[in-house]
């Protein structure tokens, strides 16, 4: 399962930079060199993780697979759930539920900053560092 979290980060991420479509033997590689948590793993055991990641993914409707590549199949979104806190990335394909503790209510992560422009944030106005102690 902690596989799957930092492979649909990866997933999010190539989204993000226009990347829907992943050639399959390309990404053990692609994981170890771009997350510390694999630097020092072996690539083949990578490659054996991966595979049942796919499966898992296809099956949830998450992305297709064809011979060589992976495709994301619908829009992956950055959600934070509200009652443990957990990050995770869910597909618009999958219902909307914290994959640790079920919670169906998550909100977007980061949460979007909503001040007003030209309305002064509490910051600004020093409210922010009253926390010396007196
Ligand atoms: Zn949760």
């Amino acid at each position: 399962m902690e596989f799957e979290w930092y492979f649909r980060d990866h997933l999010f991420r190539s989204m993000n930079k226009g990347l829907s479509r992943l050639e399959i033997s390309t990404i053990p590689k692609t994981l170890v060199d771009t997350y510390l948590r694999f630097r020092n793993a072996n690539v083949d055991e990578i490659s054996i993780l991966l595979h049942s990641a796919i499966e898992n993914l296809v099956q949830r409707n998450v992305i297709t697979q064809d011979d060589t590549n992976i495709k994301l199949k619908g829009k992956l979104t950055r959600k934070q759930c509200g009652k443990c806190f957990y990050v995770c990335y869910v597909s618009e394909n999958e219902p909307l539920s914290c994959f640790r503790c079920s919670n169906v209510e998550l909100r977007d992560f980061p949460i979007k900053k909503t001040t007003k422009p030209g309305s002064k944030s509490e910051e600004d106005l020093g409210l922010g560092h009253s926390n010396k102690p007196n």
